[in-house]
């Protein structure tokens, strides 16, 4: 089911050409599809519809509130990594005993506020950040229910910058040093320990590294039970990735079926923390071409999106099939398709063959819904773009484009 079609030469997105939301909201925005995030979410969490879990989206990879509202509606959670996060899964009306809490560097405001909601644990990425935790529970008094997040050594093939479970990594605890932090644990007066937890990396196309973290996370699990802790959450993170180009990742069904067969005999509840697998291919950057170039060595393609609009590009040099909007006879030609940003590193693409692009038509980038406005920044004081999203024939502004009051509402010239 894929719900970005040419219909004849052109694009539409469910039952709405993507020209015609052009002419009313502009160029860039991001365009997202109802039906195929509600079809990624439920083809994701049935794959567990036979062993309790709980499925909490990884709002890092798209947090616009609207996409939340979609998730929460589908019986999911959240995976929040910030007190931001945590502001926007509730204030979309995702229930707190649904969400984790993971990252390294959690705030004491940010730990208060977890706490006061009620979340249903905290991913504790270090020992400080325990006895952290444990201090902030006592004064508000509450427990603080937490899982560890275990760093299994595994490698998980992918982008360096999104490897996560490395030894060298600053995520998590060493799994060899797990088990003496979850004695000091139970120590803890206001620490109730709930889980383990562990997230090895994202964009993960192949089901080896799941499995040997599965295997390496269930010993530990299995050894903790022998000295009598109580494991109710398996939080076995998220990473699983998506096709860009050519890339064959594991169907979610043989990952669940993976992490389901490791840990079946465990009897614990599971939590997985999916994002980019269910909006990655849910959503598209559109964007208009404002000339053509020809340099000395190269040609290039200037559109009016740039890196502050979608960065992965430039920083993990990950490919986006880019394709015109409306579909016409040309030939191909070899050209970098780049932003008006004041960078050498602006581009969207490198030496891709394309149909040769004419100034003022509409480029699609497709399989942008994951880390794409999210990543988004004001440089070069840039707006942000606007966000759309499709239900049928029928389509929603679900964030207005930023304007140049916008830029400056937070700034201030001192007296
Ligand atoms: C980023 C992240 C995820 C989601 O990763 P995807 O590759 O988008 O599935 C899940 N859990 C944690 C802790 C993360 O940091």
């Amino acid at each position: 089911m894929h719900h970005f079609q040419y219909k004849g030469n052109e694009l539409y997105c469910e039952g709405v050409a993507v020209e015609r939301i052009t002419k009313e909201v502009g160029t860039p925005f991001y365009l997202y599809s109802n039906a195929t995030l509600e079809h990624h979410f439920k083809v994701f969490d049935e794959v567990f519809s036979d062993v309790p879990h709980i499925t909490c989206y990884a709002v890092k990879a798209n947090s616009n509130i609207a996409i939340l509202d979609i998730f929460g509606r589908l019986g999911g959670g959240a995976d929040i990594v910030s007190g931001g996060e945590l502001f926007r899964a509730l204030r979309a009306g995702m229930s707190p005993d649904k969400i984790v809490y993971s990252g390294v560097g959690k705030k004491v405001d940010e730990i208060d506020f977890a706490l006061k909601s009620d979340i249903l644990m905290f991913n504790v990425e270090s020992p400080q950040e325990l006895r952290v935790i444990n201090d902030r529970a006592g004064a508000l008094g509450k427990k603080a229910r937490i899982a560890i997040r275990v760093n299994p050594d595994v490698d998980p093939k992918t982008h360096p910058y999104i490897s996560t479970g490395l030894k060298k990594s600053k995520f998590g605890i060493d799994i060899k040093r797990a088990l003496d932090e979850y004695r000091n644990a139970r120590e803890l007066k206001n620490i109730e320990i709930a889980g383990v937890d562990c997230h090895i990396g994202s964009q993960i196309t192949e089901i080896g590294p799941f499995k040997d973290a599965v295997r390496k996370i269930k010993e530990l699990v299995l050894t903790m039970k022998s000295e009598g802790f109580e494991i109710k959450y398996l939080d076995l993170g998220g990473g699983l990735g998506i096709p860009y180009n050519a890339e064959e990742p594991p169907h979610p069904f043989d990952y669940g079926k993976t992490l389901m067969e490791g840990v079946s005999d465990l009897g614990c509840t599971l939590i997985l923390e999916p994002g980019r697998v269910i909006v990655g291919n849910a959503g598209i950057l559109v964007t208009k071409v404002l000339y053509t170039k020809e340099g000395e060595e190269k040609s290039f393609v200037i559109v009016d999106a740039g890196m502050n609009d979608m960065i992965r590009p430039s920083i993990y040099g990950s490919f986006h099939f880019i394709q015109p909007v409306i579909k016409e006879e040309r030939k191909d030609v070899m050209v970098d398709v780049v932003g008006p940003i004041c960078e050498s590193g602006d581009f969207l693409a490198k030496e891709r063959q394309m149909p040769e692009a004419r100034p003022g038509e509409l480029l699609a980038v497709m399989s942008a819904g994951a880390y794409g406005f999210a990543m988004a920044s004001n440089y070069n004081s840039r707006p942000r773009v606007a966000e759309i999203l499709v239900q049928g024939d029928q389509y929603h502004v679900i964030r207005k484009r930023e304007g140049y009051e916008d830029l400056i509402r937070m700034e201030k010239i001192p007296d």
